[in-house]
């Protein structure tokens, strides 16, 4: 990082100096795209890293609910709407009790470069609220969501804002946020959120994405090697809809997935997972909303309480539950242990430090930015199908997100060669992600 990039940083943290996952994703992108600002001018003179650093729009508003018992209970709602220089603002909600502004900011910067990535005119934007949908009635979950929406609607459309889910907003609660959004506006057929049910405007494939397409990214990682997925061991952290579907195509490629977890543990199965045991997890997870731990119960395999899968030997390892959840020691065990590969299917799941680690040791790592954007890009299918007033069948779907995927490799592969750091996809990725937002700022004029 140069003295301007570097001040750029700490006006950052000073001006919001609890925003701690804020300021790691800023830090991980400005030491990256440091080479591009010195390398055009032009971006300095527009005053681009002052503007990229601060969101265009920040809405938060209350959302009162009901309870089972009748009693009214009050969350906190936030929408991020980071950057419009490309497209509509597009980003998922996110439910958890953790979510808090500087959260919604990290995701909402992060999306820009991973929209900017996927090829697709969308800008970024996050939103969510401190709500726990986990152990909720779906009576609550409904009462939450059309609370929400009442307040959303006014600040989302398809040439606006185009919100989709994340973590604990999932096909339920789409629906109730679209059927919300429908009885408010009466309105229908126009792409306002995504990863809607396939029988009411949503794209085939849309759950499978970002799982999907964080293993295709992993594969062509892989093939710079002269490596496949086939036979190798992977280790899965999460148990949600990202994990899921990263653990089903690496079943499907032939490759042997030991562990998935949650927050309270992790499982560890040595002849890796079934097909037969996959479904009991998406059984588990999505119909019964139970604990990865009955897993282990079931099939008598160890179960670690708090675990993480780490620490366990592997070839390719794929976070995809959750930030940081994979730190310095974390990394350098999954080295030690001879790890190929690190695909992260979360968002900025390994700390800096373990960043740093991988790095050194020249694993081949794909920041989340680029390997899960696989879900975004789906997304703007989907968006691009309701403009149509068509569906595509999931053959092409996949045919498409699997191409958008190669592409995302490709530029993030070239652009690391071209900034003479050949194999750093973090570097490529950023720096590949941030020309295309740049330029449009560029272009645009200040107020962009
Ligand atoms: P999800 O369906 O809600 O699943 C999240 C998984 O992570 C669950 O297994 C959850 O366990 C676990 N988890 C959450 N917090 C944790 C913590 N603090 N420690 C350990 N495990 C934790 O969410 P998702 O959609 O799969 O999203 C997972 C990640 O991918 C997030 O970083 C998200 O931003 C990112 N992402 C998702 C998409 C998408 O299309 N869904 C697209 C791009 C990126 P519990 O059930 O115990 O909470």
């Amino acid at each position: 990082m140069n003295k301007y990039v570097e001040s750029i940083y700490n006006g950052v943290v000073e001006r919001d100096p609890l925003q701690k996952t804020f300021h790691q994703a800023v830090y991980e992108v400005l030491e990256n795209i440091t080479p591009a600002i010195e390398k055009y001018p032009v971006f300095q003179e527009h005053r681009i890293l002052e503007r990229m650093v601060e969101p265009e729009r920040i809405v938060q508003f209350r959302v009162p609910w009901k309870d089972k018992d009748g009693v009214i209970q009050v969350n906190r709602g936030y929408r991020v709407q980071y950057n419009s220089a490309i497209g509509p603002y597009k980003g998922g909600f996110r439910f958890h009790p953790t979510v808090v502004l500087g959260m919604m900011k990290f995701l909402g910067f992060e999306q820009t470069f991973k929209n900017s990535l996927t090829g697709l005119p969308m800008g970024g934007g996050k939103g969510g609220s401190d709500f726990d949908p986990k152990g909720k009635t779906d009576a609550e979950v409904e009462s939450f969501c059309t609370s929400f929406m009442m307040e959303m609607y006014r600040h989302i459309g398809q040439f606006v804002d185009v919100p989709a889910g994340d973590i604990g907003v999932g096909a339920r609660e789409i629906g109730y946020l679209y059927g919300a959004y429908r009885k408010i506006t009466n309105v229908h057929g126009t792409c306002v959120l995504t990863g809607k049910g396939p029988t009411y405007g949503g794209s085939l494939i849309r759950p499978q994405a970002t799982g999907y397409g964080n293993v295709y990214f992993c594969q062509e990682m892989l093939k710079t090697r002269g490596e496949e997925m086939k036979g190798k061991t992977v280790t899965v952290s999460g148990s949600g809809n990202v994990a899921q579907y990263a653990a089903e195509k690496c079943l499907e490629l032939g490759a042997k997935v030991v562990t998935m977890s949650d927050s309270d543990g992790c499982i560890y199965v040595p002849d890796g997972i079934t097909h037969e045991q996959w479904e009991y997890i998406m059984e588990l997870k999505n119909v019964k909303r139970g604990r990865i731990k009955e897993f282990a119960e079931k099939y008598n395999v160890e179960y670690v309480d708090n675990g993480r899968p780490w620490g366990y030997k592997c070839d390719v390892a794929l976070p995809c539950a959750t930030q940081n959840e994979l730190d310095g020691k974390d990394a350098q065990k999954l080295v030690d242990n001879g790890v190929i590969a690190v695909g992260e299917g979360a968002n900025m799941p390994t700390t800096l430090e373990g960043i740093n680690i991988f790095l050194e040791n020249k694993i081949l790592y794909s920041p989340g930015k680029a390997s899960n954007a696989g879900g975004v890009a789906t997304s703007g299918l989907e968006m691009a199908q309701n403009s149509q007033r068509y569906f595509w069948s999931a053959e092409e779907v996949d045919e498409k997100l699997h191409s958008i995927m190669v592409g995302i490799h490709r530029a993030s592969y070239d652009t690391a060669k071209l900034f003479e750091d050949p194999g750093n996809y973090v570097l490529g990725a950023n720096i590949a992600g941030f020309l295309k937002v740049a330029n449009a700022m560029v272009a645009m004029g200040y107020l962009a």
